[in-house]
């Protein structure tokens, strides 16, 4: 199986995973955006059984009650996320953390009903207003005018 690593910025908390992310995409909540103080966050879902940390202890904060969100506690790079009521079994990574974050390509917008008004990215990648699964799209693509 084959695997991926990824690291923070001052290489303190080092993971690697299994196989491939369940999924890829761009969160556009306000949640992510405050943890990565910027527009919106890119991230990729894995199965907490295939994924491990190889080197440091992260920081946790608990954003709400069962909602965990990850970083080092050396340079503050934000590293990961758990939610244990609605993601359970999962951890979801930053894109950039990635060893090479060009490895996989986000697939979807999710959140997108807290877009900022500013930000779009011209792809034609479905948007959903809320979460993804089981959900129909609100459009593909940027929003016009
Ligand atoms: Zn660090
Ligand atoms: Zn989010």
């Amino acid at each position: 199986m084959k695997l991926t690593r990824g690291h923070c910025l001052c290489g303190t908390i080092r993971y690697e995973f299994e196989g491939k992310p369940d999924w890829v995409a761009y969160c556009h909540c306000e949640s992510c955006r405050r943890h990565t103080s910027s527009a919106a966050a890119s991230m990729l879902g894995v199965k907490v059984t295939a994924f491990r940390y190889l080197e440091g202890t992260p920081g946790a904060y608990e954003s709400s009650p069962g909602v965990w969100r990850y970083f080092c506690p050396k340079c503050g790079s934000p590293m990961a996320y758990t939610n244990e009521e609605k993601w359970p079994g999962e951890v979801h990574l930053y894109l950039g953390t990635l060893e090479d974050p060009a490895a996989f390509v986000p697939t979807a917008h999710v959140h997108t009903g807290e877009q900022l008004p500013w930000f779009d990215l011209h792809d034609d990648l479905p948007r959903f207003e809320k979460l993804g699964r089981g959900q129909k799209p609100i459009r593909h693509g940027p929003k016009k005018g």
